[in-house]
């Protein structure tokens, strides 16, 4: 049985670090940077109740909150300042105060020397449970590093997903993200695993992405026993786009469900007034996936009403 050792690195940050012994892989297992997305914390509470009798080789280090002031207050940005900390990686020691909390989150990882990383979301209530590859930005990231990703991602058994094309994920401060940053900066394989609810603790979703962790870990040979998800993904290799967007504010009625396959122009939904009365409708501009719809009935003007992933790979 490995023994896990707790560090409180400051206020309410916590690691939890397990070895055992013998050489392989450094994984750091990080959830609840958007303080509403709470699946995760019960991901990694599950796997430090396991791992102690599974782990076979390397090492893990699990956080199982990265934003614990915004976890009270059900928040997903940083409660001090209300910024995304996952848009601000690596952080900065002299900044805000989530500048300065990123920046002790980064160093606790940086010092680490992870070979690994996987980061723990939630999507909306209705959404399907994918796994978002980073895109590559910098030119110290080698093709093998984007294999391992795929090959790992396909031992989890969530849909796959590749970021958006380069512009938009500059655009969206995605390569600030951590898994971003992780993959960019050490130059490590890094996934986002978006599964379940924000806001909800749903025991299928825990269980699903439990699942894919101990899966992929499966596949890099830590565990003593096989693992794998008995989750059915969506097949194929899928890219995030931008769906289309409202042009007024209304209630938005889906016509089609997460995980639903659409064509281009298809309708994916009508946005209609509160006195019922329609306004417009909303149709998608390419072939693709329906990943997730919004989590309220009431939609602003121009926002996504939905998360598409796209069939064909968007130009670089
Ligand atoms: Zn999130």
């Amino acid at each position: 049985m490995n023994r896990i050792q707790k560090k409180v690195i400051h206020s309410g940050l916590v690691m939890h670090h397990l070895e055992t012994g013998t050489k392989g892989p450094k994984l750091v297992i990080t959830a609840n940077i958007h303080g509403d997305e709470c699946i995760g914390f019960a991901v990694v509470v599950s796997l430090l109740e396991r791992l102690p009798s599974l782990l076979k080789k390397g090492e893990v280090v699990l956080y199982p909150s990265l934003n614990p002031t915004g976890l009270r207050r059900m928040m997903r940005t940083y409660p001090e300042d209300g910024q995304d900390l996952n848009r601000l990686f690596p952080g900065d020691s002299q900044g805000s105060a989530s500048q300065r909390h990123v920046h002790t989150i980064w160093s606790s990882i940086e010092n680490y020397k992870p070979d690994l990383l996987f980061d723990l979301h939630t999507d909306s209530p209705l959404s399907i449970p994918y796994v978002i590859l980073d895109r590559k930005i910098s030119t110290t990231v080698s093709n093998t590093v984007l294999e391992e990703m795929e090959h790992l991602a396909r031992h989890s058994g969530l849909t796959i997903v590749w970021e958006y094309r380069t512009p938009d994920y500059r655009r969206y401060k995605l390569e600030k993200s951590l898994s971003g940053t992780a993959l960019n900066r050490l130059g490590i394989p890094s996934l986002t695993l978006e599964v379940g609810p924000r806001r909800f603790m749903d025991r299928d979703s825990i269980t699903i992405a439990t699942e894919a962790v101990l899966s992929m870990m499966s596949a890099r040979g830590m565990l003593n026993e096989e693992y794998q998800s008995s989750h059915q993904p969506v097949e194929g290799i899928w890219y995030r786009g931008n769906g289309p967007v409202t042009h007024h504010a209304g209630v938005f009625v889906a016509s089609v469900c997460a995980g639903d396959r659409v064509e281009r122009n298809q309708l994916l939904g009508k946005v209609y007034s509160s006195t019922g009365v329609e306004l417009e409708e909303i149709r998608s501009h390419f072939p693709a996936l329906v990943l997730s719809l919004p989590a309220q009935c009431w939609v602003r003007e121009l926002q996504s009403c939905s998360t598409l992933a796209l069939e064909v790979r968007p130009e670089p």
